[in-house]
């Protein structure tokens, strides 16, 4: 199978596609399975834009965000590490963004840039696809609160009414002012095996937005002894193949999903924010799941959920 091709700032200073007008920015971002799902979509819309990979580093996305609507672009998607550092770079801010504290999404309109979040509500259609529950009936632990999906996600929670939030974060410090900010239903707590000990008991729903897992060689952020076969365990990453955490979920007997529903039900969402009007979520669906597919039969594995 042939990469597309990821573009760079230095193509962005200098544009020469006219049909790009949508793309996912992020460090790393070769990886990303949005184009497939996104172009699927805007091809059986028979519309002429496509969506691309842009490669850029945190101390370029000031410029990168400047460039974009000169360049034609009407949209993009943020991932990892921008979501949170993008904020000073707005116009405006969509009211539910404002709250999550992150953005995932820019919308480029009459030399506006507006950010908006369309993981918080992926996350709730994708808890509710793979598993058949609903977020505010959990108890819910999220790792990696600190960061821009899991602050998101931690914030959707409590906005959903979640019966019990805990946040777990490798960094302490940048999770307190969010449990006080929630609510007396949720705590921080450090991502440290003796805290999980303590609080996995009295859970129901364990979110994973660390970027453990992204890498081969990562290890599962929980380890399986402490996974009990009772708990639903979501890892929102999607690299295609089992992630180490949900390894650990299988040899607890927990059922388990990867993060690929979240990354469907938020880009259906972004690509209805810049259409204006409701987008084919299972032509999404198959262009992800087609990319997935070819990646793995790639490496020879497969995820086996
Ligand atoms: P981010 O803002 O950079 O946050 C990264 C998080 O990971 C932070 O909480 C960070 O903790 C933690 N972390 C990083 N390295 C760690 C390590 N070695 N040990 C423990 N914790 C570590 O990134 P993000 O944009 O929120 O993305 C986070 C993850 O969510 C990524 O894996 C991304 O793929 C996934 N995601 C998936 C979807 C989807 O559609 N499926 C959507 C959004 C995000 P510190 O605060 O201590 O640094």
């Amino acid at each position: 199978m042939s990469e597309p091709k990821c573009y760079c700032l230095n193509d962005l200073r200098d544009w020469h596609e006219p049909s790009l007008r949508y793309a996912v920015l992020g460090d790393p971002v070769a990886h990303s399975a949005s184009p497939a799902m996104h172009n699927a979509a805007l091809e059986a819309l028979k519309l002429p834009e496509r969506y691309c990979r842009l490669w850029i580093h945190p101390d370029e996305l000031a410029e990168a965000v400047r460039l974009l609507p000169e360049a034609g672009f009407r949209g993009v998607n943020l991932t990892i590490p921008h979501k949170t550092d993008v904020l000073p770079l707005l116009d405006r801010i969509d009211p539910g963004a404002k709250k999550l504290g992150a953005v995932n999404t820019l919308v480029f309109q009459d030399n506006t840039v507006t950010g908006h979040n369309t993981d918080g509500p992926g996350i709730v259609r994708a808890i509710r696809e793979e598993f058949g529950v609903e977020v505010k009936n959990q108890r819910v632990l999220i790792l990696g609160a600190g960061g821009g999906a899991g602050r998101a996600i931690a914030t959707q929670c409590a906005l959903e009414g979640s019966l019990k939030i805990v946040l777990v974060n490798r960094s302490l410090e940048k999770i307190e002012s969010l449990a006080r900010q929630l609510g007396p239903g949720a705590v921080a707590v450090p991502l440290l095996p003796e805290a999980l000990a303590e609080h996995l008991p009295s859970i129901d729903l364990v979110i994973n937005a660390t970027s453990v897992g992204m890498k081969s060689e990562d290890h599962s952020p929980i380890p399986a002894h402490l996974i009990e076969s009772r708990l639903l365990v979501y890892d929102t990453i999607y690299a295609g193949l089992v992630t180490p955490l949900q390894m650990a979920a299988n040899e607890s007997g927990a059922r388990n999903s990867n993060g690929l529903s979240l990354l469907l039900h938020q880009g259906a969402l972004s690509l209805e924010i810049w259409l204006g009007h409701p987008v084919p979520l299972e032509v999404m669906r198959r262009g992800l799941l087609d990319f997935v597919g070819a990646k793995s039969s790639l490496s020879g594995k497969k995820n086996t959920r």
